[in-house]
């Protein structure tokens, strides 16, 4: 099976912008950010979407949003707010199957989003 583009960035085989990573997931700057503040994180291992994630992975996506929260406070986008974003599918404009969590923040975010 070939690996995701994710997956090569998780492993250093892509380069990225990395601003958090540990054993369970990495966060890195979005090539193309919408925002003054846009990252990505994803868990190393590969969940598809989100739709596919399964009850064994419950602390696994537990952890990702405990670290989105924590790279938020980090990168200084807690206070001023933040916006996580899960793009599941065609209609929602999946490019990349690959779990990840788009972190937002740094302008006021519309609502609701196009
Ligand atoms: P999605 O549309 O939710 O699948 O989001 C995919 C995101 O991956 C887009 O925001 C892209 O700009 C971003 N992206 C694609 N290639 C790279 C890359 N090599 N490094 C960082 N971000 C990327």
């Amino acid at each position: 099976m070939e690996k995701t583009l994710f997956e090569k960035i998780c492993e250093g085989e892509i380069p990225a912008d990395i601003v958090y990573q540990d054993d369970l997931c990495v966060c890195f700057k979005d090539i193309s950010p919408q925002a003054p503040v846009h990252l990505l994180l994803v868990p190393r291992q590969v969940i598809t979407r989100i739709a596919l994630a399964q009850e064994d992975q419950a602390c696994l996506l537990g952890h990702l949003m405990l670290k989105a929260g924590e790279i938020a406070r980090l990168v200084g986008i807690a206070d001023s707010g933040f916006r996580l974003v899960i793009n599941n599918g065609p209609d929602a404009g999946e490019v990349v199957p690959h779990l990840h969590i788009h972190i937002l923040g740094g302008r006021h975010l519309g609502w609701p989003p196009g």
